[in-house]
């Protein structure tokens, strides 16, 4: 039957800015359809916005054909649905136009990654994480003009190690007269097509290129010679991921972009992508992977499972851990850890102080509408009121015939009182301020009940929300170099 089925339509972007993986459009498109597989909808269209940032609605080809569409099929929409509000808009004004114009087509709007609903009061949550996608998004622009994006924009190397073949010293990159030859040799080889990155591993070790780090000499691993070959460093262009731009780099060129692209081609044609897609796949008992930090190397975690002498334990460890030489951590000691500061994490002063301004909001805005509703039926009952004594007079005068008194009365006076009844409705549908935070509490500052009982990906979207750098392990002991300032622990 059509009026059980319930219809949502996706919403899907990747900004530029992006650096986190599994924000890629693909997943993003298979988490919302889970969410709406879930909540029983089916999808019936999907709208890609790829490409240029937009930080504002106007810059959003898509999301406007979005609202196009809703507006023209509002009978056959019922959610539309995004993978987290900072996709949807950054701009809390934005977000809450976008809210509002649904929300008048009877439409809901859902995240499928943040937990709130479309209730009232979930609203309010809903609004809170844009809040939390626009406070990043101010951060994010602070930090550009702090001068990184400047540095990286006028072809400097910002951080991390020197490329294989170069070497770093003030801040600028220059060629390694000990290594540059051998590594330009390297690339030609490869460049034949008759190598495999394990025998060009062999080669590169029997060369004597090493890799060091703190001033220790390490083995090339085939990772890092795959690296090295899907570098544009070495044709003289710098990437930012964090910026989304290339810009020629100050350093010296070691191989031509033609060879480059002759390589990136070889390495495409045997490369399985599904083995790409599934490694990104968030794992049911490893939320952490990807979030957390060797405290010895820095290089990120990976996780999987391990013989013990009767069962199979969980375990994370150092992607390098064969360079740094960190042992392997049992799951149980860092979800311990991790649980520790869920339990302690509150929202802080900042964040507080923010709901209570978002809370206040929505709460004046429902007010001068309800307000205005009233005023409006007001004006209207007078209206009908001063036609009925019209009524009264012309019939006094004789002017009317009883009968059309009576009808007309009759009508006028049904009118009156059903819109003095609506008037009262209205005022008993109101919600108090006092529910609404009671609400807010008990879904944002007991964040590890809330953390508990979530999905795997939204475990995640809430650990990177809070914890925009993810965590370290110190062996033993969890630390996060940072929290977003709208939380505290
Ligand atoms: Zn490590």
């Amino acid at each position: 039957m059509k009026q059980t089925q319930k219809n949502a339509i996706l919403y899907l972007r990747v900004s530029t800015e992006e650096q986190v993986d599994n924000y890629s459009l693909g997943t993003q498109e298979e988490v919302c359809r889970r969410e709406m597989d879930r909540l029983g909808y089916i999808v019936t269209q999907v709208f890609r916005e790829e490409g240029k940032s937009a930080k504002t609605i106007t810059g959003r080809v898509e999301l406007i054909r979005l609202l196009e569409y809703c507006r023209r099929h509002s009978k056959d929409v019922q959610a539309v649905v995004f993978y987290k509000t900072d996709r949807l808009s950054r701009q809390m004004t934005d977000y809450l136009v976008i809210k509002e114009k649904l929300s008048l087509m009877g439409i809901k709007l859902i995240s499928a990654t943040e937990p709130f609903d479309d209730s009232p009061m979930g609203k309010f949550i809903g609004n809170f994480y844009a809040g939390i996608a626009q406070l990043d998004n101010e951060m994010k622009s602070e930090r550009a003009r702090n001068g990184m994006h400047a540095r990286f924009q006028s072809g400097l190397v910002c951080s991390g190690r020197a490329q294989l073949g170069y070497v770093r010293h003030e801040g600028h990159v220059f060629k390694d007269t000990k290594t540059w030859d051998k590594v330009k040799k390297a690339w030609d080889l490869m460049a034949t097509g008759t190598m495999s990155i394990r025998e060009m591993m062999n080669i590169m070790n029997d060369w004597g290129l090493r890799v060091s780090i703190n001033q220790q000499e390490y083995l090339l691993r085939k990772q890092t010679v795959h690296r090295i070959f899907r570098s544009k460093f070495y044709t003289g262009i710098l990437v930012s991921k964090r910026y989304n731009e290339e810009v020629r780099g100050q350093h010296e060129a070691m191989i031509s972009k033609e060879l480059f692209e002759k390589v990136q081609v070889i390495l495409d044609g045997r490369h399985n992508k599904s083995s790409l897609v599934i490694r990104n796949k968030p794992n049911g008992n490893f939320p952490f992977r990807r979030l957390v930090k060797c405290g010895k190397c820095g290089y990120g975690f990976t996780s999987g499972w391990c013989n013990g002498h009767a069962k199979k334990f969980a375990y994370y460890w150092c992607y390098k851990s064969q360079l740094c030489r960190s042992r392997y951590v049992q799951a149980k000691f860092l979800h311990f850890d991790l649980d520790i500061i869920l339990k302690k994490t509150k929202l802080s002063t900042l964040g507080r102080e923010i709901i209570q301004i978002l809370l206040e909001e929505e709460y004046g805005k429902r007010y001068s509408k309800i307000r205005l509703q009233r005023a409006k039926r007001e004006q209207l009952i007078g209206k009908l009121t001063a036609m009925r004594t019209n009524l009264v007079q012309k019939h006094l005068s004789g002017l009317y015939t009883d009968e059309i008194f009576s009808e007309q009365n009759t009508l006028l006076s049904a009118n009156i009182d059903r819109l003095k009844i609506s008037t009262n409705i209205t005022a008993l549908k109101e919600y108090t301020l006092s529910v609404c935070k009671e609400y807010v509490d008990s879904r944002l500052d007991n964040i590890f009940v809330t953390y508990t009982n979530l999905a795997v990906d939204n475990q995640k979207a809430i650990l990177s929300t809070i914890f925009p750098l993810g965590f370290v392990w110190q062996y033993p002991g969890l630390t996060y170099p940072k929290i977003n300032p709208l939380f505290e622990v």
